[in-house]
């Protein structure tokens, strides 16, 4: 699944290519993805000059001279620069035609990503409207995140993934993170001391951007157009380890599960 550092990558990836084109046409070939692609879009998007390509938690924003065009990559979804006239594949469902004999095409096998039209304030739209700070902002803070957590039973990995407290921490940075922190991630959020948030912040910060450092050594796999639209390989220390030996003490990492999560640490590292 892309996680905030894989839409960083895309957002800059795509960017240079974009800024400063007009939209030629919107082809939609499936418009069925989480939320119905709008009948409109093609109609409302056509002959817009694309200003900017920004990225607010997992959403990527396509500002134009018309409105702002929404993306979401859901599960399975990767956008890509192509030449106009490579034939789409099965899961090709949208194309941006923007000219230069390039488009921007995306493609979604498992259909649970979006394509939305907003033409007011984009950070008012209700999708957007009330997500935390964006973790490697400026008004992100272990300090905010004490505050918050007082009296909350919650866990603190469930905590730090609630997208309202900070945007788009998923599941495998929540993971990282804590294991970086030494912060065991089935405590209650509201258990944890004022100097641990401060490091846990700090842990956020350090493992989405070397993510994204590494996100873009392979930025190339998301340009180009015939190899795969993977997700970029990472080096992780405790997400997908179960029974590996902890980097740190050698002990085996565990798993535990809750729904479809799952959730990596070692009970000698993390407390
Ligand atoms: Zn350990």
């Amino acid at each position: 699944m892309p996680e905030l550092p894989e839409v960083e990558t895309t957002c800059r990836g795509i960017e240079p290519h974009l800024s400063g084109t007009r939209v030629q046409a919107l082809t939609v070939r499936q418009k069925q993805l989480r939320w119905p692609v709008p009948d409109e879009l093609a109609t409302q998007i056509a002959g817009a000059q694309i200003r900017r390509v920004h990225r607010r938690a997992k959403y990527l924003l396509i500002e134009t001279s018309h409105g702002t065009l929404i993306i979401h990559l859901g599960m399975s979804g990767s956008l890509r620069i192509v030449d106009d006239t490579l034939a789409p594949g099965k899961h090709d469902h949208i194309d941006l035609h923007f000219g230069q004999g390039k488009l921007l095409r995306y493609t979604d096998p498992r259909r649970f990503g979006a394509w939305l039209w907003c033409e007011e304030a984009v950070d008012q739209h209700p999708l957007l409207a009330s997500l935390g700070p964006e973790p490697l902002g400026d008004d992100f803070s272990g300090d905010d995140l004490f505050t918050q957590s007082r009296g909350r039973k919650l866990t603190i990995k469930s905590f730090i993934m609630d997208s309202h407290i900070v945007a788009g921490v998923g599941n495998i940075y929540a993971n990282e993170a804590l294991f970086m922190a030494g912060i065991l991630p089935l405590r209650a959020a509201g258990r944890i001391s004022r100097m641990r948030y401060a490091r846990l912040a700090d842990a956020i910060q350090t493992v989405l951007k070397e993510a994204i450092r590494q996100g873009g050594t392979t930025l190339r796999d998301f340009l180009n157009s015939d190899g795969k639209p993977g997700y970029f390989q990472q080096s992780l220390n405790v997400y997908g380890k179960a029974n590996d030996p902890c980097p740190r003490c050698h002990a085996p990492i565990r798993e535990t599960r809750s729904g479809q999560r799952s959730t990596f640490y070692c009970s000698r590292c993390q407390r």
